[in-house]
């Protein structure tokens, strides 16, 4: 029962703050979701579709499933009739088939726009002027079934904290920017995910509500960690 123990500890740590807490539990087994799931965790993120797909199925239905890995047009009808929220939004085009898509279900998709804020090229992501264009873009107004809820940014791979810490702090920049600029009314668009297990505390001092924990929630060695804390 280590997991249900670091769960409560976790969430009494971040609900005080406002930070939501992503349970990212890909390649984890149903048992192990379960079990973090009788702990109170809702909130879980899968990074491939047909694994989220197989997971929705074989969970309880109260469950809110996160899409954060990156998502291929033609894989939207499967994850259409549920998801949560889509935090990987990376082109208009994909964007434009969840709002299809969400309109066959009668239904609006939370969605993210995934920004590119890491110093390497194996990442998705939108830089600025891509976002910008997106935004201002006259099909993105015509999206009805969609509804931003802010940013999401995976920062860099890397030691160097003052490295995360500036991309970080980059993204919220970015983030008050756009809704200044682009969602000022927009009470929902309040939503800044950054933060994986190995950053995310860097990254609520740098202002992101909600954070992505795959190893901190899952795995034996920042258990370990948070005990010693
Ligand atoms: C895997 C993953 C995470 C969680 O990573 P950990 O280091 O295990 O916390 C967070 N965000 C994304 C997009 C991921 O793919």
């Amino acid at each position: 029962m280590s997991i249900a123990i670091n769960i409560e500890e976790l969430q009494n740590e971040l609900r005080p703050v406002g930070v939501t807490l992503v349970a990212v539990s890909k390649t984890k087994p149903i048992e192990d979701i379960q079990e973090v799931y009788n702990a109170g965790q809702r909130i879980f993120g899968e990074n491939m579709v047909q694994e989220l797909v197989d997971k929705y199925e074989k969970l309880p239905n109260d469950i809110q499933w996160h899409l954060i890995g990156h998502l291929q047009t033609n894989k939207v009808k499967y994850i259409a009739p549920f998801i949560s929220m889509i935090e990987s939004v990376d082109s208009l085009k994909v964007l434009k088939e969840i709002n299809k898509h969400a309109v066959k279900h009668d239904r609006v998709i939370d969605c993210l726009l995934q920004i590119f804020i890491a110093d390497e090229d194996t990442k998705f992501g939108l830089d600025h002027v891509e976002l910008i264009e997106l935004l201002e873009s006259e099909e993105f107004g015509q999206l009805n079934n969609i509804r931003i809820r802010g940013l999401m940014g995976i920062a860099s791979n890397t030691d160097n904290e003052r490295v995360i810490k500036e991309e970080f702090y980059e993204l919220k920049m970015l983030f008050d920017g756009i809704k200044v600029s682009y969602f000022r009314k927009v009470d929902t668009f309040d939503t800044l995910s950054m933060g994986m297990s190995s950053d995310y505390k860097v990254a609520i001092e740098q202002g992101s509500n909600m954070i992505r924990l795959g190893s901190t929630v899952f795995g034996k060695r920042v258990i370990k960690h948070f005990k010693a804390k």
